[in-house]
């Protein structure tokens, strides 16, 4: 476990984020760039619905911020974005994580906009710093005023510490690293009009750049995932690396700097698993052909597909959005029908980065109804990327055989049972809140896939194995965060 020397963290007390960071600059003094920032935006939005927000350079030379609880289309409106005119910006989509109880806080929104007399700047930050409390403290010692308790404004008040001593922002971040222990990507907008991006060493979450040159003038970008880089059209460059500072500027260009090479990263699996937008690439990886071959490795090692009775009413059906690939890549595998047995209202938002789990409850009912035509009388391989707490799981088969059905529901689950805490920020409260970490716990290892079996209710379950979701993903463990499998 890399994580085994960390402090732990208090979990449900902090806030922790997992959230979706775009940037753009252009090169015509001229243009506006709110609206592609609003484009980027509103394809992260997947990343966090809490709140979104912008920060642009105007060409007066002024940073302003505008930022909202709310999804990106309710909070920046058409007259919000004409109000905001300038060639260089940054924005930001926020999923409050663990602080559920503090989430319409706007203390928590993003960018956060530092201004004193000596600096000023905008960031955007998608991570943790599970250690920020410390700094916090040893920066309070020395005299520094703190206006929220969010670890975003501690690496501002950081950023801002150093840049006492120095005006070199690739120095400043170069420092400020050195105390970020944390998984982090970041992106900054200076009142030169310069934008940093910058991903931790590890590479937990992703970040990447582009570019587009169009007769009328050039951009870069910058964004979480490349899906942000579609949508506006712009050229895939590369992903920034683990340690990379990038500085994206039209007078220089792009420029690189590394804080920290490691042979070792960490790039969260869940991202390929879960959270990232299939039609995004990250660190060269498909996340739609990570997910199908998950799919096609699950049903390579599938006793229940031996069964000819079983498979002559077979289907299978995934839990969208997330289970789909996956769900094509094992019917493609099983040779099976794959079938939409699951109509998801797509009006209702995700249930896994909804805070509270009374609201993901009552969510799971509102965003899903099975079709009774294609699943009754039928023997469902039901696939899913994920079960977290086991809830939502246990009422989405429940739907299937009550109202749809079913004849039976086999599970089929796209990675390894998670049994423990995420460290680095993602909403797993507690390792008894996690299914698999409690069952494990109280039925040991032997028994404890047969109990979760149980709760949910379903006729079989069976998880990816460890060394499939690697080979599905197609990278090792020296790559690949995993210590919420392990
Ligand atoms: S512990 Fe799990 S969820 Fe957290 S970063 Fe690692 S792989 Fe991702």
């Amino acid at each position: 476990m890399i994580f085994s020397k960390r402090k732990k963290v208090k979990f449900q007390k902090k806030l922790r984020e997992h959230c979706g960071i775009f940037g753009v600059t252009s090169n015509d003094f001229g243009f506006s760039v709110a609206k592609l920032l609003y484009k980027g935006l509103i394809a992260l939005q997947h990343r966090g619905q809490e709140s979104a927000g912008i920060s642009i350079l105007k060409t007066s030379g002024k940073i302003y911020t505008y930022k909202k609880n709310g999804l990106v289309s309710k909070v920046l409106k058409n007259k919000v974005l004409t109000q905001f005119w300038g060639n260089v910006g940054i924005g930001h989509t926020r999923y409050a994580t663990t602080g559920a109880l503090k989430f319409k806080s706007s203390d928590c929104m993003q960018p956060f906009h530092f201004k004193n007399n000596e600096i000023e700047f905008s960031l955007a930050f998608n991570g943790t710093i599970p250690v920020y409390e410390d700094i916090k403290k040893n920066m309070v010692h020395m005299g520094r005023i703190f206006t929220t308790d969010t670890d975003t404004e501690v690496i501002a008040q950081l950023i801002a510490s150093i840049a006492i001593g120095t005006d070199d922002w690739p120095e400043i971040l170069k420092i400020a690293s050195r105390f970020l222990d944390g998984s982090y990507s970041l992106v900054i907008l200076t009142s030169n009009g310069d934008i940093y991006a910058i991903r931790d060493p590890k590479g937990f979450k992703p970040l990447c750049i582009g570019e587009l040159k169009t007769e009328e003038r050039n951009y870069y970008f910058v964004a979480s995932e490349s899906c942000g880089l579609d949508i506006v059209d712009a050229k895939f460059l590369r992903d920034v690396e683990p340690g990379e500072i990038v500085h994206l500027s039209h007078q220089k260009d792009i420029h690189s700097e590394m804080i920290l090479k490691t042979v070792r990263t960490a790039l969260c699996q869940f991202e390929f698993v879960y959270f990232a937008r299939p039609d995004s690439i990250i660190d060269g990886v498909s996340v739609a052909e990570a997910r199908l071959r998950m799919g096609e490795n699950l049903a390579k090692n599938d006793p229940q597909l031996f069964d000819n009775e079983f498979r002559k009413d077979a289907i299978v059906v995934p839990i969208p959005d997330s289970g789909r690939s996956a769900a094509v890549g094992y019917a493609k595998e099983a040779a099976l029908p794959y079938v939409e047995g699951l109509m998801k209202n797509r009006y209702v938002w995700r249930t896994f980065i909804m805070p509270g789990q009374q609201k993901r409850k009552s969510a799971v009912r509102e965003k899903l109804n099975p079709i009774r035509s294609a699943i009754q009388g039928k023997n469902l391989i039901l696939v899913e990327d994920s079960i977290v707490r086991g809830t939502t799981t246990k009422q989405i088969i429940s739907l299937l055989k009550r109202q749809g059905g079913a004849k039976s529901v086999h599970v089929r689950i796209s990675c390894p049972p998670v049994v423990n805490a995420c460290y680095m920020g993602i909403d797993f409260p507690t390792t008894e809140e996690l299914i698999a970490g409690k069952s494990k716990k109280e039925f040991g290892e032997e028994n404890y896939i047969e109990e979760i079996r149980k709760i949910i209710g379903a006729d079989t379950l069976r998880y990816q194995t460890m060394s499939n979701l690697k080979k599905s993903i197609g990278k090792n463990e020296n790559q690949l965060c995993l210590a919420c499998l392990t």
